[in-house]
């Protein structure tokens, strides 16, 4: 008995522990010790999960027998091991068995099984502003079977019975909320250097560009400024994203300045995220994007995952009309500057950098270095600064706009 508890113990060791080191790298959510509890209340009862972050989660309910079965992408259940909810007093009858842990890669699952048919009477992920941690709770009540039938998803039945909850999107900005924090992305880096024109490879192009922006956004004033990277370094496409979240980003702009092989694309573009590609040479770039991450050894598929989108594309309803508004201003002050855009200035893919769902997000390709022309702009300090100057205008225009609204809306 004794050595099978240090077999055991062994084996434990052996599991991937988040290191204390790795927690930035990962950003994966954890849950917080003791943070799984589960309470009466009246004829139902409650679910309460405290979280390191907030994190996309879906609900639903099986039967054979009844279950509630929440999934997240993803949540590390490490701090809750040892710990038994079903134990503690007060927890409810009406809970039979509690599991959970990871399900697939990116995925992880909590797994109520009931005593009865029960419905969801609300479920909510809040987060906590001041500490980011998150909290969700989720409030179950008995019903007839033939209710709880209706409500229910047959086992295996991954998109019926979606409810419309996810990751709370962040809320448009208030006037007096403090500097507009804006996360720069210079594309590419390290290993990965992007687009290559006469010696010149676009990482190191976007990597000035991206400082000499970040010096008129601090000149303008108004603006918090934080890079996905300083430096000639790699970092995936998932880090850049994370990076955002961590800083709480109100906007993430990733720029660029790609070589398409067709020769014909000059000037500045907009591209925002879609599932359908405005055209084949923007699904071509998007797809690029994702190939030179995955030769850098991150693996997307996970990220890719169909649950996935779904989960996204709920939180994003909020964002898109935002990421929108923003592209368009960039349109009208890169025009207004007297720069040169692309005879289709907006355009749309899947760029997997884009896919914060909660943070309008848009790539910037400056100029296409497959273009001579462009390509001599992008070594024109002046030229640059000039772009630097519409994007600061752009952000300040925007900002305003979307105080002005917050504020109608208000009313
Ligand atoms: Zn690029």
């Amino acid at each position: 008995m004794k050595d099978l508890r240090l077999i055991l113990a062994a084996l434990l060791l052996l599991l991937p522990l988040p290191a204390l080191g790795q927690e930035g790298l990962t950003a994966l959510a954890r849950a917080l010790p003791g943070g799984l509890t589960l309470a009466q209340s009246g004829p139902g009862l409650t679910l309460d999960l405290r979280l390191s972050q907030p994190v996309p989660y879906r609900l639903r309910l099986v039967d054979g027998p009844p279950r509630l079965v929440v999934d997240f992408r993803e949540v590390d259940f490490a701090a809750l091991r040892g710990e038994d909810p079903l134990a503690a007093a007060g927890s409810p009858a009406a809970v039979q068995a509690l599991r959970h842990g990871p399900l697939q890669p990116g995925w992880s699952r909590l797994v109520l099984e009931l005593d009865g048919p029960h419905g969801i009477d609300s479920a909510e992920l809040r987060t906590d502003a001041a500490t980011g941690r998150a909290r969700l709770q989720v409030a179950l009540s008995p019903v007839p079977q033939a209710e709880f039938t209706a409500r229910s998803v047959p086992e295996g039945a991954l998109f019926e019975g979606l409810p419309a909850t996810g990751l709370p999107a962040a809320p448009p900005r208030r006037p007096g909320d403090g500097p507009l924090i804006v996360v720069l992305d210079p594309g590419h880096g390290g290993i990965d250097p992007g687009a290559e024109r006469e010696g010149l490879r676009e990482s190191d192009l976007m990597l000035t560009f991206g400082r000499e922006l970040r010096e008129a956004l601090r000149r303008a004033g108004g603006f918090e400024v934080v890079m996905t990277r300083d430096a000639d370094a790699f970092v995936s496409l998932e880090g850049r994203i994370r990076i955002a979240r961590e800083a709480r980003a109100d906007v993430f702009l990733s720029l660029h300045a790609d070589a398409l092989p067709d020769g014909g694309a000059t000037g500045a573009t907009i591209y925002t995220l879609a599932d359908e590609a405005t055209d084949a040479a923007a699904a071509a770039l998007a797809e690029r994007h994702d190939r030179a991450d995955l030769l850098a050894g991150v693996d997307l598929t996970a990220q890719d995952d169909l649950i996935a989108n779904v989960l996204m594309s709920i939180a994003r309803t909020e964002t898109t009309p935002r990421t929108d508004a923003l592209a368009d201003q960039l349109v009208a002050t890169i025009r207004a500057n007297g720069l040169r855009l692309h005879r289709r200035p907006r355009q749309a893919a899947g760029f997997s950098v884009l896919k914060a769902p909660d943070i309008p997000s848009i790539l910037l390709e400056v100029g296409f270095m497959s273009s001579p022309r462009d390509l001599a702009d992008l070594q024109d300090a002046e030229w640059r600064a000039a772009m630097a100057r519409s994007v600061v205008e752009a952000l300040q225009r925007w900002a305003a706009e979307e105080a002005a609204s917050s504020a109608l809306r208000r009313r």
